[in-house]
């Protein structure tokens, strides 16, 4: 019998002295979430300190009373998109983001992509082959059971799968009807929030730029408002990274990413990038930034373009919604009722977010670790790929992992 807590930041808070902190310290756990494999739902274990951590209030509710300025409040209330969501609709719970930054902010040596590398040197040392640019198209099951992996080159057959794309891809039956009851519509839908990314590199002028920097639109809630609508905003906040910030000549040519919000629908993007462009690289220039070239359409993905990368996502990067005090609890878990495959990713639990994507990485391991153990001490499941019959797992409550 094992429980695991929430991995969420729920430590960090508290002794920073933050008079506007909801939460309050307890030396205890101070929720236990158990992942109900019958019916695929995360049961809270102390319901009752719920309040005592989210209060029922949104982000932005929280920051109406703790600034008088609501340039602050406009801020912070830009940590709710983080995790893909509105501050006037994401919980105050998100305040755990800010509280979490300000212990430090971490970058990977060598860069993002080090981070992949690293993980699949490890794994290809313990014996693990990649198949990169090879699309699963299904994942099979044979008398209830997952059996493996279909793509265009052929079938991989397994007693586990580890699903790592959007679970949305399960649900809408993208990976064919085996998978299907894996994921309900409650664990991916509403969608957190989309972006228009442009990536690109170019010499900066005008502005001293930070390795962040973020320009504020004038009325954030229109920025909300017109998002929550499924439309493109048009005094939209605008986050850059200057990549090599600190590394190259301040008038050398260098890296560049801007990210603006975007609502999560394919929509097309001929029609969206002429405004989208003019919109961003117009109101840099109110700043005072322009850059040198100035970048062109291929330097833009857009909501559909996310889409098409993470397939069934809908172009939202975060997974389900935010929005909702209960949100967090409505992810889907590493296990999933299909007996022999998982999940993990920025889509399930704990959440989006290269530390929270690893994290889910490591509750699906230690699961399936359990899972693997149990099914080789149970007779029922001797032959192993055959049928699983509950009684292997009957009884035991089910961690997070
Ligand atoms: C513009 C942008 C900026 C971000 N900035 C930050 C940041 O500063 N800090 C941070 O922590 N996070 C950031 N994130 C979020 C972070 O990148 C994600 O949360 C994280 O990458 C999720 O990891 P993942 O392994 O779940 O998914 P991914 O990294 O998306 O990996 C899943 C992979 O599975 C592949 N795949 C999906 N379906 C299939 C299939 N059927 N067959 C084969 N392959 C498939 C996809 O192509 C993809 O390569 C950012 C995201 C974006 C888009």
């Amino acid at each position: 019998m094992k429980y695991v807590a929430v991995a969420m930041a729920l430590g960090l808070l508290t002794m920073t002295g933050c008079q506007t902190s909801p939460f309050q310290k307890s030396d205890d756990p101070p929720v236990e979430l158990l992942d109900d494999k019958t019916s695929g739902e995360i049961q809270v274990r102390e319901p009752g300190l719920i309040p005592a951590m989210a209060q029922h209030r949104t982000l932005a509710g929280l920051l109406r009373t703790s600034f008088s300025d609501p340039r602050l409040a406009q801020l912070f209330g830009r940590y709710a998109t983080y995790v893909g969501g509105s501050p006037y609709a994401s919980p105050a719970i998100l305040a755990l983001i800010w509280q979490a930054e300000a212990q430090g902010v971490w970058s990977v040596k060598g860069g993002m992509h080090q981070l992949a590398q690293t993980i699949a040197g490890l794994a290809q040392a313990r014996g693990a082959t990649f198949h990169y640019n090879t699309p699963a198209t299904r994942i099979t099951r044979q008398n209830g059971r997952i059996n493996g992996v279909q793509t265009a080159t052929g079938h991989f057959p397994a007693d586990m799968v580890l699903f790592n794309g959007d679970p949305r891809a399960l649900e809408t039956g993208l990976l064919g009807d085996g998978a299907k009851d894996a994921v309900q519509t409650q664990h991916t839908t509403p969608r957190s929030l989309s972006a228009f990314v442009h990536a690109f590199a170019a010499v900066p002028e005008g502005v001293a730029l930070k390795h962040h920097t973020v320009f504020f639109g004038h009325d954030p809630k229109a920025e909300f408002k017109a998002l929550a609508k499924g439309e493109m905003p048009t005094d939209a906040t605008l986050y850059l990274c200057a990549q090599d910030h600190g590394a190259v000549a301040p008038d050398a040519l260098q890296r560049f990413e801007i990210i603006m919000n975007g609502p999560p629908v394919p929509r097309d993007p001929e029609k969206e990038k002429p405004p989208c462009q003019t919109q961003i690289f117009n109101r840099l220039r109110a700043f005072g930034l322009t850059f040198s070239p100035t970048p062109g359409p291929d330097a833009l993905t857009t909501p559909q373009g996310f889409d098409a990368l993470f397939p069934a996502s809908l172009g939202s990067l975060y997974g389900r919604s935010p929005h909702g005090m209960m949100a967090a609890f409505k992810r889907p878990t590493a296990r999933t009722p299909v007996p022999g495959l998982y999940l993990c990713g920025g889509g399930a639990h704990p959440g989006a977010g290269v530390p929270m994507a690893t994290l889910s990485g490591a509750h699906a391991a230690a699961a399936i670790m359990t899972d693997h153990a149990s099914t080789l001490m149970s007779p029922q499941t001797a032959t192993r790929g055959g049928t699983l019959t509950g009684s292997a797992r009957t009884g035991r409550k089910r961690s997070l992992s």
